[in-house]
């Protein structure tokens, strides 16, 4: 099969106009190649870009989230509330801390969790900490959240592996729960060459026991004062090829939102649900679309050599892994529904105007029946 004349992911618009040669003969000159200097500075920077006070480098995002779980002393017996649409990694996390996720429904237009479904369940009480999604790139309403999981006491970890810059009211994504999680994977809006993952927070005794469970538990060097601890380190070359990407974080995104605005404006008028006008709280790590001729819609654009993907089309709870769970599933209608019915439509660095023309013209032909002009 010829590859798809659009596709989902460019790697020349995702190195985001940086050298990526020259990064990678700096790191492996160096001879450091394990938390150097570069894992050193891209952390100080990140951090600051955050603005929060630490920020610790760790193998990817699904071990952030873990090992902020773990960081917290969440463990057996223990529960986790989460959305159950978000593509199994918080749920994975909670499995890998020996805790069991407990899933609310989301909300019906971000997507996200539900305000009023969170601090419900946090007023039935033992819920040992909250994992908040911002999917898609589109920041849940996380000052409803934080306050609630504040008010009852409850750690929140904020999943910013799809939001990378996004802010609400001048504060970033990751600065708002006790510890916030970040995905480098190579698709993310700041990707590395690799896996590669971070964990944000302003509690430095959080922050070194993250620092600590990265790296065997060490407190120092061959001794283990930490369990649990494991070895998931960023290293030096994926730093030096982050740090050079981070100061093009924020055009990027902006070309991100640019793409929605301009599918949004395009497809207005289409039987389509929209995500929601593009503002500084939306990075437009994906730009999903719903309808329930989903699958259908998605053969369309496949015959006409358009890249389509679905985030996610199983929801948690419904995983083959969960089968054996004693648990009742649990009822989320709002969640079936989106994973029924959401489609991620090309939306990144380096997608030409003519192709986001082609993406809008496939589109409008599978709802309007007219042939592309
Ligand atoms: C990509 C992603 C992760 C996992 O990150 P990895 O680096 O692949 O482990 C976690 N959460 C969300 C929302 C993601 O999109």
């Amino acid at each position: 099969m010829n590859p798809p004349e659009v596709p989902f992911f460019s790697a020349a618009g995702a190195a985001l106009g940086v050298d990526l040669g020259a990064c990678l003969q700096a790191a492996a000159g160096s001879g450091r190649y394990i938390l150097g200097p570069q894992v050193q500075a891209f952390e100080a920077a990140f951090a600051r870009y955050l603005g929060v006070a630490h920020a610790v480098g760790v193998g990817n995002g699904t071990d952030a989230l873990t090992l902020s779980l773990r960081a917290l002393g969440v463990g057996p017996g223990q529960r986790v509330l989460t959305a159950a649409n978000a593509g199994c990694y918080a749920s994975a996390a909670i499995a890998q801390v020996g805790a069991r996720a407990l899933y609310a429904e989301i909300d019906p237009q971000d997507m996200n969790l539900a305000p009023d479904a969170v601090q419900q369940a946090l007023q039935e009480g033992g819920v040992a900490a909250v994992i908040l999604t911002h999917l898609y790139g589109q920041m849940a309403d996380v000052p409803r959240i934080a306050a609630a999981c504040r008010a009852a006491g409850v750690p929140l970890v904020e999943d910013c592996a799809q939001a990378h810059g996004a802010a609400r009211g001048g504060r970033k994504a990751g600065a708002w729960g006790t510890l916030a999680c970040f995905s480098f994977y190579p698709t993310k809006n700041l990707g590395a060459l690799g896996d590669g993952g971070l964990v944000a927070t302003s509690d430095a005794a959080l922050a070194e026991r993250v620092r600590m469970l990265r790296q065997y538990g060490w407190a120092g060097k061959y001794e283990v004062a930490l369990a649990g601890g494991i070895n998931s380190r960023l290293d030096e070359l994926q730093a030096a090829v982050l740090l050079a990407k981070l100061p093009h974080l924020d055009a990027a995104n902006d070309a991100r939102r640019a793409m929605a605005a301009r599918y949004r404006a395009a497809l207005a008028d289409l039987p389509l649900r929209l995500p929601p006008p593009a503002g500084q709280d939306y990075v437009a790590h994906l730009y999903v679309v719903r309808t329930p001729r989903r699958d259908a819609l998605r053969a369309h654009l496949a015959a006409h050599g358009v890249a389509s993907d679905v985030h996610y089309p199983l929801p948690d709870h419904r995983q083959p892994v969960r089968a054996n769970d004693t648990d009742e599933a649990p009822s989320l209608p709002v969640t079936e529904a989106a994973c029924a019915q959401v489609l991620s439509l090309p939306c990144c660095p380096g997608l030409t105007p003519a192709q986001m023309d082609r993406v809008i013209e496939t589109v409008r032909v599978f709802f309007d029946g007219k042939s592309p002009c």
